[in-house]
């Protein structure tokens, strides 16, 4: 299979070049040339995560230097569960995707991306490496995922003072070959710099560099997989599609699950839940597309005023009508998330970090205006990697998860860096 740019004007390339280039040359990001289309039989006697990822995945692996390559490329990166639990309201269920080593949903993409690389770097002479600006999620997932791998390395940056000390302590726990730098500076500072070094082209004469940010189709595809298996799990059981409400920051994680139901998986209805950035809630409502500097709110890896990957939805559904049709989004704000995790807490004794909690938020709307059918929200992060704010609202203490209490008890340094771009090039020169 072939993959092309949303934005039309970039030469066809195949899977991997599509993999180590992150965006296309002309700015805008890849996509399929063609949707396999994959019904639910075509997944008969694939149960477990990896299988179904495989099976899934072979259409856009097919032809590429990496298909061979594939099953093993989904045992290492899918080698913890994404387990499907009800919740306890009825009908209601929760999709866990923090079981990964820095407990939030990222892990899957991250470590599929590093696999990917790893393999296409094999035999290189000159070391890749990943640059990556972070407000906290992004950053551990991708030093996680890169840490101790041959031929690779990571430098990370984060706005100093701006992420949680339980982030911070994530990124700066690994060493080797990843490197952690904290930006006397925003996140914005951040990107800024990484973007400049991605552009420099003298530079990459020297050090040659790759992204690995949410837009990347690295992480993309694999982020269908737990969709396509929770879907189908629901399915075999019940005989029913399966409805989501997805926490929605850039639409990386949610835009797997619209591709997923494209493809013909048995997904049902699709719910956008966002923080207080409502850009995608306005639009669903009529108003045209505007995008705008972010708020900062209790869910912050959603804080985005600029949703990059609507490219990718407006290259799926091209008509603005038929896109409002297939879509509805919802905005929740601070209180209503602080609300939602004493309550739910309160009353059904479950733990929410933020950004499920907007998901829960508006599920617990959706039923109230009669709703029926199986829904289930995702849960895109671990409580506990947000403790300063859930733990006041529930009166306890979280409980760590064991990945997550491993990398806390590492030794963690980060290198002070000026939010000037000459000095991040001399330190990339220098690694
Ligand atoms: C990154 C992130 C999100 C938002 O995901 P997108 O793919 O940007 O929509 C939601 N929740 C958590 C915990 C995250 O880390």
């Amino acid at each position: 299979m072939n993959f092309v740019s949303t934005r039309g004007t970039a030469a066809p390339c195949n899977l991997s070049t599509a993999i180590a280039a992150g965006l296309a040359p002309d700015g805008g990001l890849y996509v399929p040339t063609t949707l396999p289309r994959l019904g639910v039989s075509d997944f008969d006697g694939c149960a477990s995560l990896p299988a179904i990822a495989v099976r899934l995945l072979q259409p856009f692996f097919a032809g590429d230097a990496l298909a061979p390559e594939l099953a093993a490329i989904c045992n290492e990166a899918f080698d913890f569960p994404a387990p499907l639990r009800a919740l306890a309201t009825p009908q209601d269920h929760v999709l866990e995707l923090f079981h990964g080593p820095t407990a939030a949903f990222k892990d899957f993409g991250a470590r599929f991306l590093a696999a990917c690389l790893s393999r296409l770097q094999r035999g290189k002479a000159n070391e890749l490496t990943i640059v990556v600006a972070t407000s906290g999620d992004t950053g551990a997932a991708v030093a996680a995922a890169f840490h101790g791998r041959p031929g690779l390395r990571v430098a990370v940056l984060y706005p100093d003072g701006r992420v949680s000390p339980r982030q911070a302590h994530q990124l700066g726990c690994f060493g080797d070959n990843i490197h952690t730098y904290n930006v006397s500076g925003s996140f914005d500072d951040c990107q800024r710099l990484v973007k400049q070094a991605l552009n420099d082209a003298a530079l990459q004469t020297q050090v040659p560099l790759s992204s690995a940010n949410s837009i990347s189709l690295g992480r993309l595809l694999p982020q269908m997989s737990y969709y396509a298996s929770a879907s189908l799990q629901h399915w075999r059981a019940h005989g029913r599609a399966l409805d989501f409400v997805i926490p929605t920051g850039n639409l990386g994680n949610a835009f797997a699950a619209i591709l997923a139901r494209a493809l013909g998986l048995p997904l049902g209805r699709i719910v956008l839940a966002t923080n207080a950035n409502d850009v995608l809630p306005q639009f669903f409502a009529g108003a045209d597309y505007a995008p705008r500097a972010s708020v900062a709110t209790l869910a912050n890896a959603m804080d985005v005023g600029a949703p990059s990957n609507v490219e990718r939805l407006r290259w799926l559904y091209p008509d603005d009508a038929q896109l409002r049709a297939a879509f509805r989004a919802t905005a929740v704000d601070d209180e209503a998330i602080r609300d939602t995790i004493a309550r739910r807490w309160r009353n059904h004794g479950e733990i929410h970090c933020p950004h499920t909690a907007t998901a829960v938020r508006v599920l617990e709307d959706l039923r109230r205006d009669g709703a029926d059918g199986d829904w289930c929200v995702v849960s895109t992060a671990h409580p506990a990697k947000f403790e300063s704010i859930v733990e006041p609202l529930i009166g306890r203490a979280v409980e760590v998860p064991p990945a997550l209490a491993e990398l806390l008890r590492r030794p963690a340094q980060a290198e002070p860096l000026a939010a000037d771009y000459a000095a991040f090039a001399q330190r990339l020169r220098e690694l």
